[in-house]
Parts: C-alpha cells; sequence; structure tokens
C-alpha cells in the first residue's frame, strides 16, 4: 500500500523547490494536498500537473487568516487534515553583519522573521486544532543553518534555530495528540529568495559556482536536488513514524558528520 494512502496534507511554499518536490513525492504516495504560496504562476503549474490531488490557495504565510482559509478549504475538501507541513521560506544570501547598514539590518529582521519564524507560528496554530481530530503530525523544513554557523548569515541562522525551538517546544506541548518534527536539509539547488534589503549586500552566486560549493562542503560530495530530500517528509509523515517526536532527520549529505 501506498505509504501516505488517503492522508490530507497542508504545506506551504509548494510552487517551487523542496515544496514542490515534497508535493509530488507525497502525491505519488496517495496523499491529497492543499498548498498555500505567493506565486499564481508557480500554482497554476502545480494545479496543472497534479490535478484533483492538489488544491491551490495564494496567500502569504505572514498572514494567519491564510493559514486558517487553506486549513478550512483543506477539511471542506478532503474531510480531515493529517499533516502540517511548514516550509515556505526566504533567505539572506549569507549578508555579512558588519557590512549592513542598520536600517538593512531592521528591515531585513522583520521581513524574515515573519517569513520564516511567524509563518511557521501561524501555520501551525491553524492546523492544531484540526490535527488533534486525527492524531496527526507537523513537519518543519529547517536546515543545517539551525544547527551551524555559515549556512547563511545571521537573519537566516537565527531564524532557523528559533524553527527549531518552535519545534521542540510543540513536541512536547503537543504529545499525545500531534508528533512535530523536521527535516533539515543541507545546501539544495532551488531558487531560494535573497530578501529585498539584503540584496545590496550580497554577491550574485551562478549555479554552477552554487553546485561546486555544496559538492565540496558535504562529505557524501552531492549537490542535492530538492528530491534528495522527500524520503525523510515521507517517513516523518506516515504511520511508520508513530514513535518519533521531536527529531529533527539531516538530509545533509552527511553536514552533520563534521559540521559545515
Ligand atoms: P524556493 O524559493 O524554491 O521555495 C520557497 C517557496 O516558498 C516558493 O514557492 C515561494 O513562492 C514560497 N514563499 C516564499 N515566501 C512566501 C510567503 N511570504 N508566503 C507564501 N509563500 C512564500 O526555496 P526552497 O529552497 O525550496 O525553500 C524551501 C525551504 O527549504 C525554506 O524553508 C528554506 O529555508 C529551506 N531550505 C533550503 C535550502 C536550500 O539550500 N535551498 C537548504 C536548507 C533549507
Amino acid at each position: 500500500m501506498a505509504q501516505l494512502s488517503g492522508k490530507s496534507v497542508y504545506l506551504t511554499g509548494g510552487a517551487s523547490g523542496i515544496g514542490k518536490a515534497v508535493t509530488e513525492a507525497f502525491v505519488k504516495e496517495g496523499a491529497v494536498l492543499t498548498v498555500l504560496d505567493k506565486s499564481i504562476a508557480g500554482l497554476n503549474q502545480l494545479k496543472q500537473q497534479f490535478g484533483d490531488s492538489v488544491q491551490c490557495i495564494e496567500g502569504d504565510v505572514t498572514n494567519y487568516q491564510a493559514h486558517a482559509d487553506a486549513v478550512r478549504l483543506a477539511v471542506e475538501a478532503y474531510g480531515k487534515l493529517d499533516v502540517f507541513v511548514a516550509n515556505a521560506g526566504v533567505f539572506d544570501g549569507f549578508a555579512k553583519f558588519q557590512t549592513v547598514t542598520p536600517e538593512a539590518m531592521s528591515n531585513a529582521y522583520d521581513i524574515l522573521f515573519d517569513i520564516n519564524v511567524k509563518g511557521y507560528f501561524n501555520g501551525a496554530k491553524a492546523s492544531v486544532e484540526e490535527l488533534k481530530k486525527t492524531g496527526g503530525n507537523m513537519i518543519f523544513t529547517v536546515s543545517g543553518a539551525g544547527f551551524y554557523p555559515d549556512g547563511g548569515g545571521v537573519w537566516y541562522t537565527a531564524s532557523k534555530h528559533a524553527q527549531i525551538g518552535l519545534m521542540r517546544q510543540l513536541a512536547f506541548e503537543l504529545a499525545p495528540d500531534i508528533r512535530v518534527n523536521a527535516v533539515a536539509p543541507g545546501g539544495t539547488l532551488t531558487a531560494l529568495n535573497v530578501i529585498s534589503p539584503l540584496q545590496p549586500f550580497v554577491k550574485t552566486v551562478d549555479n554552477e559556482t552554487k553546485e561546486k560549493s555544496i559538492k565540496s562542503r558535504n562529505p557524501l560530495r552531492i549537490a542535492m536536488s530538492s528530491e534528495d530530500h522527500v524520503g525523510a517528509y515521507l517517513l516523518l509523515a506516515s504511520d511508520n513514524a508513530r514513535a518519533i517526536t521531536g527529531e529533527i532527520i539531516s538530509s545533509d549529505g552527511g553536514l552533520s558528520v563534521r559540521g559545515l
């Protein structure tokens, strides 16, 4: 039997990158998904690709109401909610703290923490009651930057540490009803956006350089693609992970063996 047969999943940031790969893998394993993203073009593509298995809602993760609407839609369309995947995120492009002006520092903080941290709080809050009814679970996309320095600049690294704190406290508070876990991808070839206040302070890196840099940093020498991470999400979402909560699966080519 398919691993996620009949599961109803709410996922943020499914229009691109890791969220899109997870959506595809979950549909293949029998799930139906409700996807919130701010990219209309990406959502239209998703709908074309997956038809009735996916319903899309355009919105911003910083807005609690967008999550509440998505959860309501999921329950209306599929009768229940089994899994919430908090995934939509943005990057700081490794901007260096010392070179950024105080104004840009503060704007960057507001924008990045609103999306990466408040976005996860909002989604968890909007899903909790429905997940309680099904004995469901949450999965947070975190990052190696949630453990080590140099997986981003201070904004991204601090936000990823905050996501892990949120995940651990929720795993503690929501047990025994809801499991809460995380997947920590290492550097992955996606279009992860650098927020606008920091763009003047970062170098643009072409894909070839990015690929070489990712490969050279992890012991398995993999330039990871989004699809490389889906196995971890499938496991955590499924009933095979019944005894797992408060855990983080690193999917990083072995970065955790030696740090970044
Ligand atoms: P991506 O840009 O390909 O996907 C992010 C998605 O989130 C996009 O579809 C985007 O439209 C959406 N999004 C961004 N801001 C939003 C908002 N305010 N409201 C609604 N949707 C919004 O990037 P990705 O690399 O797939 O990133 C997904 C997650 O993976 C993020 O949490 C990121 O921090 C994490 N991650 C990425 C890497 C990497 O190297 N790419 C490594 C570790 C962790």
